[in-house]
């Protein structure tokens, strides 16, 4: 039986999953090295059908050597020598559409865009080239984040600014494509092609947080831009910002770009205003006794507010919405304040099946439902090298 293996690198771990082809598709081996680049570095796995879990401490102080490393630890486990193709999630693919598989073209284009995702392209290239080197024969394919939003109208991908730097592909992209491409998937098997295809909106809260707007199935807008800092204040990103901000802090902090840069990505959003923490948790658990904490999830939810407010305008009304990702799946308390004096758009929550994180949790008189899904990005790469993989074999017979 073959196998796919799907590898999502994250800043600082690799994610992995085998799953045997199929209709549907079965995870079987999955883990993480985690830590890469800092003390402690490890590789964590849970075994096919709940038959154990593991941990080894692993030394990898890049992404290049933790793949080397991981690779050594693959090649010892069951159900390696049926890998057919392996996908990797890339975090921006410029102008394509559709995962591709991976060659020397493509390999280079990925190398020339790096400085439009310096924080993910890099590693993720690392990745595909640790794997490419010690198992050439093996296909791996890419895919994008950023391809689910390449049917946005022009309207929405232009950046207000010189037009000279739109023809060198300055322009709106936005991300979590992968996340979004499953939503869409599981929103027509639980609610119907019908609902699928009506005007909806996704909002995907995990650190990295974004909300797309998705009309006949196809993306019509989405809160990140150019890069994945803009749009919705999230963990340590801060989202959009005034234009006028870097150059005032360069003049008056002296505050050089790459200053800027770690500041607006890691140092900002919910972390940046409490001071203390980025995870939603531990700020619901100060928010009465720290005023700090409080603000960062008010203004959290005040913007995933008006982004739903924006996106229903843009769709001419809305049908379904969509919560997922850690704090959409997992948080009634944030989904309440965010649906809060939204009766207007057609919301209203039912408290008891928000409370219990229920597939539908709106009232069933509510004229807009509301859903939540949980993600699964590493199956929505499994599904589309699968896919692909089908149609090769029946173009290879033709
Ligand atoms: P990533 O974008 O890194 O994949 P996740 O989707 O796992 O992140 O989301 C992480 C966020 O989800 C954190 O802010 C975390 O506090 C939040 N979260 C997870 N579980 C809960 C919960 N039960 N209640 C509130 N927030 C939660």
């Amino acid at each position: 039986m073959q196998s796919i293996l799907t590898i999502n690198g994250g800043s600082s771990s690799i994610k992995f999953a085998l799953y045997q082809a199929g209709e549907p598709l079965q995870r079987g081996l999955f883990g993480k090295v985690d830590r890469i680049g800092l003390s402690g570095t490890n590789l964590t796995f849970t075994a096919p059908s709940g038959n154990g879990q593991g941990s080894q401490r692993i030394t990898a102080s890049d992404h290049r050597s933790g793949a080397n490393v991981l690779i050594d630890w693959l090649e010892k486990q069951d159900g390696f020598a049926s890998v057919a193709a392996l996908g990797h999630r890339v975090v921006h693919g410029m102008k394509h559409t559709q995962p591709e598989i991976i060659t020397q073209d493509l390999l280079d284009e990925l190398h020339r865009i790096r400085p439009y995702d310096p924080d993910h392209l890099p590693r993720e290239i690392e990745l595909i080239e640790a794997f490419r080197q010690r198992h050439p024969k093996l296909p791996q394919l890419a895919c994008f984040d950023t391809a689910f939003h390449q049917s946005m109208p022009r309207v929405a991908k232009l950046l207000p600014i010189p037009r000279r730097f739109d023809a060198k592909g300055v322009q709106r992209y936005g991300f979590h494509g992968l996340s979004y491409a499953y939503l869409m998937e599981e929103l027509a098997r639980v609610a119907g092609a019908k609902v699928a295809q009506g005007r909806v909106i996704l909002a995907h809260l995990g650190n990295g947080a974004s909300l797309a707007a998705v009309h006949e199935g196809k993306s019509i807008d989405t809160s990140m831009g150019f890069t994945p800092t803009a749009g919705l204040v999230m963990s340590t990103r801060s989202g959009d910002l005034d234009p006028g901000l870097a150059p005032y802090l360069a003049r008056t902090e002296k505050l050089t770009a790459k200053q800027y840069y770690e500041m607006v990505n890691h140092e900002s959003g919910l972390l940046g205003i409490s001071e203390t923490s980025s995870d939603m948790r531990d700020l619901l658990a100060r928010e009465t006794t720290d005023v700090r904490a409080a603000e960062a999830v008010a203004l959290f939810c005040y913007q995933a507010k008006k982004w739903i407010g924006a996106f229903a305008a843009a769709l001419g009304g809305l049908e379904t919405l969509v919560f997922s990702a850690g704090i959409g799946e997992n948080c009634p308390a944030i989904r309440t304040r965010i649906c809060e004096g939204l009766g207007f758009l057609g919301i209203e929550l039912s408290e008891p099946r928000n409370g219990q994180n229920a597939a539908l949790i709106s009232t069933d008189a509510s004229p807009a439902a509301v859903r939540v899904i949980r993600t699964d990005e590493e199956l929505m790469i499994a599904r589309s090298v699968g896919r692909i993989l089908a149609f090769h074999a029946v173009n290879q017979k033709d």
